[in-house]
């Protein structure tokens, strides 16, 4: 099972599934998660990050000082509370293990460790000038604290580049997982061979190491990952195993990247309804349109499915009905100047109008009629025949 805390996130994907803190989801699944964030979700973990940066800084240049130090912690708790809750983070055990994880990683105690650290780290470079005759060999603590600070400055530095890019992660995922629906529009077909090509045009010219960490990552199909394969148990059976890929991921951006490519080779694509207009997940190569959960707008809270085909078949009855009271406004206007020019006297146009609005309500009723004589009957010239022949039975 993979383990479900930040210090160590990993995933498993094989055969269009993902596994994450021992729970099974189709790939692709989170993406669409993170696309169904709501503004006011978004609003709330677009968060300053700029404490944590500072500190990054300090640390890259050989230093840290105790006010940044305080300063990121009151930072980090606020995100780390914000942003528990929300989705793949929820899974991580946040709320629990890495709650402890950060306390201890941000004590006062912590600090005064990483700094004692680095001031040695410091000495130690002085050497560089001493030369082997007069080098200052460190002692029993010192060689202890070279061992292990090194291990806690890099867990501090992962933990702050993972908190400080959250939002940024997930702004970058929205970017491109929107701009590839939209492309969507212009397909046709929509198996794994037409979706992988999509995608690749989001990012032609691929792979770019050098700005695998920068805050704004362009490169949305390369991924800073270790991974390992290993087997996994086949769905409800002890001693038969699968292959899977296992994913170490430092930034929540490189499990969401590989969340919709693999889903993307699975044939699993998001996409937005058309009914609801949140975000689903696509399983098949038709081109669904509408996703299978209840709509929220519809009063009798039905699938977005069942919401479409009811509006699909309004829309078809509104427009034959549409056809066929047009077909008698027609006749209409034409008997109204046919009385003006005085081709017939207005009682024979009232009952010519009579009968045009007989025929158009049989129509509207009667769909065999419509089909095989509704428009030859509301011809000009049947009309004023049938007119014609009631009055010579009625004389
Ligand atoms: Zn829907």
């Amino acid at each position: 099972m993979t383990r479900n805390d930040i210090s160590d996130f990993t995933a498993d994907f094989w055969n269009g599934n993902v596994e994450l803190a021992g729970k099974r989801f189709l790939s692709g699944h989170f993406v669409v998660q993170i696309l169904n964030l709501t503004p006011d979700e978004r609003h709330l973990i677009a968060f300053d990050s700029r404490n944590l940066y500072d500190a990054l800084d300090e640390i890259d240049n050989g230093y840290l000082y105790k006010r940044t130090f305080e300063l990121t912690r009151e930072s980090l708790l606020i995100i780390h509370r914000t942003t528990c809750k929300m989705p793949v983070l929820e899974l991580l055990d946040t709320d629990r293990y890495e709650s402890y994880r950060l306390e201890r990683m941000f004590s006062d105690k912590n600090c005064a460790y990483i700094q004692e650290y680095l001031v040695l780290k410091g000495k130690q470079a002085e050497n560089c000038y001493n030369g082997p005759v007069s080098r200052a060999a460190p002692n029993n603590h010192e060689a202890q604290l070279l061992n292990s600070g090194g291990y806690d400055l890099n867990d501090l530095a992962k933990t702050l580049r993972f908190y400080a890019n959250i939002w940024s992660d997930i702004a970058t995922l929205t970017v491109h997982a929107r701009r590839f629906i939209d492309r969507l529009t212009q397909m046709r077909t929509f198996d794994e061979s037409h979706l992988i090509a999509e995608a690749n045009k989001l990012h032609e010219y691929g792979y770019s190491q050098s700005d695998l960490d920068d805050t704004n990552r362009s490169v949305f199909r390369a991924m800073r990952t270790a991974i390992e394969y290993v087997p996994i148990a086949k769905h409800g059976m002890k001693n038969q195993f699968i292959t899977a890929r296992r994913m170490h991921f430092d930034r929540l951006l490189d499990f969401l990247i590989a969340d919709f490519f693999e889903g993307i080779h699975a044939g699993h694509y998001p996409k937005k309804c058309g009914v609801c207009e949140r975000y689903f997940l696509v399983l098949n190569a038709r081109n669904q349109k509408y996703c299978n959960r209840k709509d929220p707008n519809d009063p009798r809270k039905r699938p977005c499915t069942a919401v479409a085909a009811d509006r699909g078949r309004k829309e078809r009855e509104s427009s034959k009905s549409h056809r066929i009271k047009s077909v008698c406004t027609t006749r209409l206007n034409t008997l109204r100047s046919y009385v003006k020019s005085g081709k017939i006297d207005t009682a024979f146009a009232a009952d010519a109008k009579k009968l045009a609005q007989d025929l158009r309500n049989r129509a509207m009723h009667d769909d065999r009629y419509t089909f095989a004589s509704y428009k030859q009957d509301m011809t000009q010239e049947a009309i004023v025949a049938a007119v014609e022949q009631k009055r010579k039975q009625t004389m």
